[in-house]
This record gives structure tokens, C-alpha cells and sequence, in this order.
């Protein structure tokens, strides 16, 4: 066999990362990127894209860890070279702050970010109703940027971008030897997870160059990150809805609970409101899989379901999605056994 032909179904930051990822890492193959939507139109485009993890309860901790490390590694050393401004990637700084001392004082990412602490007294008396917060540097990938970078590194390495709505995993054989799956929420049908769900999240984007720090509620519900061109105001976490449409009462309540963190945004100009899905499963899906067919064999790789958190983990995930397509291209070399009969 010469050049594996790989699809990569999806187009938001987990199918781009791992097909660049494949073309970096696997020599001989060619990529087509496989997608109905493309940025701005994906649920990534939507995300603010702060490295905070959220947490997998079906994916082992450590597994999360390395994900994390790895994405956290990957984006550091774009933030400090001459692509960071074309890639959307910085470091900010911030505060998370809790309403009561949280079980996990010291959360499993505290030694990946940049220069963890306990906030002081002096810090917490910005935020009156809150007991107890951590200070950190993390960095911020803004997906407007990241994803079209993306897309170009893979065209200039000779990968191909097609728009197309897939309806089955076999819909293109034989003209592929290996499917990557990076469909997001769109898995519920294409493979029938009924595992994976939305969580619905609506955003306000706003105008307030003078916020320079992130502020963020320990629930996740309440979150003020600033970016390059606004500051993004969250969140709503609405399980099983998929109404894609922003509620202007959903809205009103979002800026009151920011302003409550941060009443200088009172001043804020909102530019616009965003509605975006979480691809919900109470673990990532990151295996191989052989499906068979009418004496056919179709070699799939998944990697979905990354929820709240998927521009956290996506380079670490891409990584391991990356070797289990390895696994298969040495599955394909390997030559059939002889029968002897
Ligand atoms: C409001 C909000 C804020 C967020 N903030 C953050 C944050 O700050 N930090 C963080 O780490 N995460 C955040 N997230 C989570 C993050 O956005 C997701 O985890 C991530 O975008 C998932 O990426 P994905 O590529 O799997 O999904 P998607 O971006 O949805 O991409 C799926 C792709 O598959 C394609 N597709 C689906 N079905 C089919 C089909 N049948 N045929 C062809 N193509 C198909 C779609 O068109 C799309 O291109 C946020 C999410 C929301 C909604």
C-alpha cells in the first residue's frame, strides 16, 4: 500500500487539530477534511476558548491531565513565536473565585498553568460575596483565529477541505482507508451515541477594552474572559436543549451576573449574543473501532464528546487520536496471512 487515504468527519477544533496533527506526525498519507460547517459556523467558533479544563467524570483524571499538559504545551509555544497574532493564542491572567472553600482547593490543572496560587485577602475583597478564590495565568485560544490557522496549515501541507453533510460512516468507501470521526454533537446520528448530548450555552460579546483579567464564578455558570476584539459575558449550562436561537431574558440575566462580578461592565456595549451546544458524554470518545460490512472492513477512529471543555484538551486529544490512527495504518501494512489449505 502506498498513501493511506484518511477522512476526517468534522471541522470544529477537534477534527482540524487532529487531521493537522495526522499530517505533522504520520508520513504518507493524505487528509480530507470532511465537514457540512465550517468556521465561523461551528459550535467551536463559539467558545471563548479559555485553557480551564472541565472535568470528564468517565475519562480517568491522569488521562485528562496529559490531554491538557499537552494542549497547554502546544499553545504556550505558539504564544511565543511569531504565529501567535494569526493564531488568536495569548497568555491572561485572572481570577476563579467560589462562593464557599470548594473540596478540591488545589484542582488537578493547578501545576500545568502558570503560577497557581491562593488568592489573598487583598485580592478577595474585590468580590465581596466570595470566600475564597485562585489566581492564575492560563492562556486563551480564540477559535475566529485558531480555526481558519488551522485550516491553512493543513491546505499548505497538502490537505484537502471538502463541504459535505454525512449521513453514514461508509457513505464514501471505498475511497478511504481509515475515518476519523471529530463529528461533535453530530454523532448522536451519524453513529447513534445516544450517550452524547447538548449543553446549551448562550454568550454575550462585548465591547470593554478596560476588563484586562478573566473572572470566573468556581460553578462555571459566571465568567467575564477578555479577548482581542471583545470580552466574552457567559454563561447558561441548559442540558438537552438544542434551541440554537439567543433568549433576550436569558441575556439580561447573563450581563446582571457579570456586572455583579464586575460593575465596571455596567459601561459595557454589548456587540452581540451567541448560542452554542456543547457536545455532552460523560466521557470522550477517543477508540478505534472496526466496522464490517457485506465482507467489507471499514477502519474508524473517534474522538467526540469533549463537552464544556474541548479547546482545554483538543492538541492532547488530537495526540491520541494521531497514534490510534498509527495503529491502523500498521494494521493495513501488515499482510494478510497465507492460507495453507
Ligand atoms: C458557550 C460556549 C463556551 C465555551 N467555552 C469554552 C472555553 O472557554 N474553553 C473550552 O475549552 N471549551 C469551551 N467550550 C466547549 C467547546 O466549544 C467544545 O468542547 C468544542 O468546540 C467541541 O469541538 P468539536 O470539534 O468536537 O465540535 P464542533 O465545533 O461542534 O465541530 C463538529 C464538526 O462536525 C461537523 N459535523 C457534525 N455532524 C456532521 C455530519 N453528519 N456530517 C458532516 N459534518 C458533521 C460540524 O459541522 C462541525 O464542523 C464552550 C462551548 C460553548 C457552547
Amino acid at each position: 500500500m502506498e498513501t493511506v487515504r484518511i477522512a476526517v468527519f468534522g471541522a470544529g477544533v477537534i477534527g482540524l487539530s487532529t487531521a493537522v496533527c495526522i499530517s505533522q506526525m504520520v508520513p504518507g498519507c493524505s487528509i480530507t477534511v470532511i465537514s457540512d460547517k465550517f468556521s465561523p459556523y461551528t459550535t467551536s467558533n463559539v467558545a471563548a476558548g479559555i485553557l480551564i479544563p472541565h472535568t470528564y467524570p468517565d475519562t480517568p483524571v491522569p488521562t485528562q491531565k496529559q490531554w491538557f499538559t499537552e494542549t497547554f504545551h502546544h499553545l504556550s509555544t505558539i504564544a511565543k513565536s511569531a504565529e501567535a497574532a494569526d493564531a488568536g493564542v495569548y497568555l491572561v491572567s485572572g481570577w476563579q473565585v467560589f462562593r464557599s472553600v470548594p473540596t478540591e482547593e488545589v484542582p488537578f490543572w493547578a501545576d500545568v498553568v502558570l503560577g497557581f496560587r491562593k488568592m489573598t485577602e487583598a485580592e478577595l475583597k474585590r468580590f465581596s460575596q466570595y470566600e475564597f478564590g485562585q489566581a492564575f495565568t492560563t492562556l486563551k485560544c480564540e477559535t475566529a483565529a485558531y480555526l481558519p490557522w488551522l485550516e491553512k496549515r493543513l491546505k499548505e501541507s497538502g490537505g484537502l477541505l471538502l463541504t459535505r453533510r454525512i449521513k453514514d460512516l461508509w457513505e464514501l468507501q471505498p475511497s478511504f482507508d481509515i475515518v476519523v470521526n471529530c463529528s461533535g454533537l453530530g454523532s448522536r446520528q451519524l453513529v447513534g451515541d445516544s450517550m452524547i448530548s447538548p449543553v446549551r450555552g448562550q454568550v454575550l460579546q462585548a465591547q470593554a477594552p478596560w476588563v484586562k483579567n478573566f473572572i470566573r464564578d468556581g460553578s462555571g455558570l459566571t465568567y467575564i474572559y477578555p479577548g482581542t476584539s471583545f470580552v466574552t459575558l457567559g454563561g447558561t449550562r441548559q442540558k438537552g436543549d438544542w434551541n440554537l436561537s439567543p433568549d433576550a431574558e436569558l441575556s439580561r440575566e447573563i450581563f446582571s451576573r457579570c456586572c455583579a462580578l464586575e460593575p465596571s461592565l455596567h459601561r459595557a456595549h454589548i456587540l452581540r449574543e451567541k448560542v452554542g451546544l456543547r457536545p455532552s458524554r460523560p466521557g470522550v470518545r477517543l477508540q478505534k473501532e472496526i466496522l464490517v460490512r457485506g465482507g467489507q472492513r471499514l477502519l474508524v477512529v473517534h474522538n467526540y464528546g469533549h463537552g464544556s471543555g474541548g479547546i482545554s484538551v483538543h492538541w492532547g486529544s488530537a495526540l491520541e487520536a494521531t497514534r490510534l490512527v498509527m495503529d491502523w495504518i500498521r494494521t493495513l501494512r501488515t499482510p494478510a496471512p497465507v492460507s495453507k489449505l
